[in-house]
């Protein structure tokens, strides 16, 4: 179904303007947005939710998965900084790479206004308004094409905002969609994304007492109280066995709990939290188009009904559990992956699996291929690693908007196919890939460029002075 921009732009007086403008202030969005400011740009970050954090902060997403680069972290320096704050606030609490998302967030808040990012909540871009470009050639239409305005719904109306560079970390890429930019989205084969999920927190657990049942269980890889290290943890997969398998069939059996319940399940502790677990589902597979509003309702109504019932469930099958509340529910979908923009260069299968590298990298990553539901897409013509340096890398040039001039995209959004973005979409690599992006987008503002006109190498080698330990 086609939808149009229908924003009546000469009625709209300018509301807001600076040189950098970040839509979205989720992972990638929110370091973009500190990183321009602190290489000096005017920046303004907008976002259509109440905070900062995004997926990380709204759809509780944690811990951050692991780049699996030998001798890490390889991380980018706003990454590094994130943690040590998050560190000090954890202290003896603090789980390697995990965080409390509330915690989190207000970091992120912190950073941001320390580092004098102008800051628009409750702002969702809903338009773009573009003109011709300046000197740039555009693949697809043989013109330039650059975005001069964005328009954001609020409460009152449409608001005007006007601004030299623009960093789409929407997530979806909406932004760059709003300005005519090409994308692709889904799996090739079947046209569907990954499966979006609900996360949630449930408090008042007996950790000991879990713990204790976990681990009579006798299968330390799915069900574990976690007192040797690593935290507390259960898993139950399709196409995986575990312990905890039987007693979810028989509860299914039983009529206490809804098949769809066994798809993906996972729980794990969250740092400072006494008394809660976190859980990594439901998801569903049926559920799947992160831009339709009708699959995002479905997926917050029946996410929660699924929750609700999971909640008797343990306090029936497991120990632990029997003065157990539901804690937090996200506040927003958990979405893996919906569109990927055309950029200048569009990373493979064939490069992660390939362990390719680039001049001009801006990330590191050895996070494996992680399409949920449908692995056969990835066994076919399995390119040789790199077993010297065992580790795809992230080009400069997946960052430039192919069809704007002015564009750059970040995070789980670039030019990527889809089972390169399945591994690329971590929370790591979109501060990387953030922080690139602000960087770039000062750049510009300084220096009077366009993104494609920046040097990756140049982006890389400020990345390192500022802290970056790639290798
Ligand atoms: C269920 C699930 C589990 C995951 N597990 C892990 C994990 O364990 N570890 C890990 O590292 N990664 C995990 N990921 C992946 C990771 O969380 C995401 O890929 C990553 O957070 C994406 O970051 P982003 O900045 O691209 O998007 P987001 O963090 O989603 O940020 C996008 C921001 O843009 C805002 N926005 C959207 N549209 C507009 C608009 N029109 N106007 C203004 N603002 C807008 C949103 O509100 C949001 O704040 C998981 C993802 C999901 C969904």
């Amino acid at each position: 179904m086609n939808r149009k921009d229908c924003i009546d732009w000469k009625g709209l007086e300018t509301y807001l303007s600076a040189e950098v403008v970040v839509c979205g202030g989720g992972s990638a969005g929110a370091f973009a947005a500190i990183a321009a400011a602190r290489e000096g740009a005017d920046v303004l970050l907008v976002e259509s939710q109440g905070y900062l954090g995004g997926s990380a902060v709204g759809a509780l997403v944690m811990p951050y998965m692991t780049v699996r680069v030998p001798g890490e972290p390889r991380c980018s320096g706003l990454h590094n900084e994130l943690d040590n704050r998050i560190r000090a606030y954890h202290q003896e609490k603090h789980i390697q790479n995990s965080f409390d998302p509330i915690i989190h967030g207000i970091l992120l808040e912190q950073m941001c206004r320390e580092s004098g990012v102008r800051i628009l909540l409750h702002a969702c871009v809903c338009g773009a308004k573009t003109e011709e470009g300046m000197s740039l050639g555009s693949p697809a239409s043989g013109k330039s094409k650059r975005i001069c305005a964005i328009a954001v719904a609020c409460k009152d109306g449409i608001r005007k905002i006007e601004g030299k560079i623009f960093i789409d970390g929407t997530g979806d890429g909406s932004l760059s969609v709003l300005a005519g930019a090409g994308f692709e989205a889904g799996n090739p084969k079947t046209g569907a994304n990954q499966p979006m999920s609900l996360r949630y927190f449930v408090g008042g657990v007996n950790k000991e007492t879990l713990g204790r049942f976990l681990d009579s269980l006798g299968d330390p890889d799915n069900a574990r109280s976690g007192k040797s290290g690593g935290g507390l943890f259960g898993c139950v997969v399709e196409r995986r066995d575990s312990a905890l398998k039987p007693i979810f069939l028989q509860a299914v059996a039983e009529g206490d709990l809804w098949e769809q319940s066994m798809a993906y399940w996972t729980m794990f502790e969250i740092p400072g939290r006494k008394d809660e677990v976190a859980f990594n589902n439901p998801e569903f597979f049926d559920l799947t188009d992160a831009c339709d509003p009708l699959q995002l309702t479905e997926l917050q109504l029946r996410g929660r009904a699924f929750i609700y019932k999971e909640l008797a469930f343990y306090k029936k099958y497991f120990k632990g559990f029997e003065n157990a509340y539901i804690s937090a529910i996200s506040i927003v979908p958990g979405i893996r992956e919906s569109r990927r923009i055309h950029t200048k260069y569009r990373l493979t299968a064939m490069d992660v699996l390939g362990q390719r590298k680039f001049k001009g990298c801006i990330s590191q990553c050895n996070y494996p291929v992680d399409v949920h539901g449908s692995e056969e897409l990835f066994r076919e013509d399995l390119p040789a690693g790199d077993p010297q340096k065992p580790w795809y890398e992230i080009p400069y040039d997946c960052l430039v908007g192919a069809d704007l001039e002015n564009l750059l995209v970040a995070g789980r959004c670039i030019g990527a196919d889809f089972v390169a973005q399945s591994s690329i979409r971590i929370q790591i690599c979109c501060h990387s890939m953030g922080e690139a992006a602000g960087i770039a987008a000062a750049m510009c503002s300084t220096k009077s460029l366009l993104p494609g006109q920046v040097s990756g190498e140049e982006v890389a080698e400020r990345m390192r002075e500022r802290g970056a330990d790639f290798v």
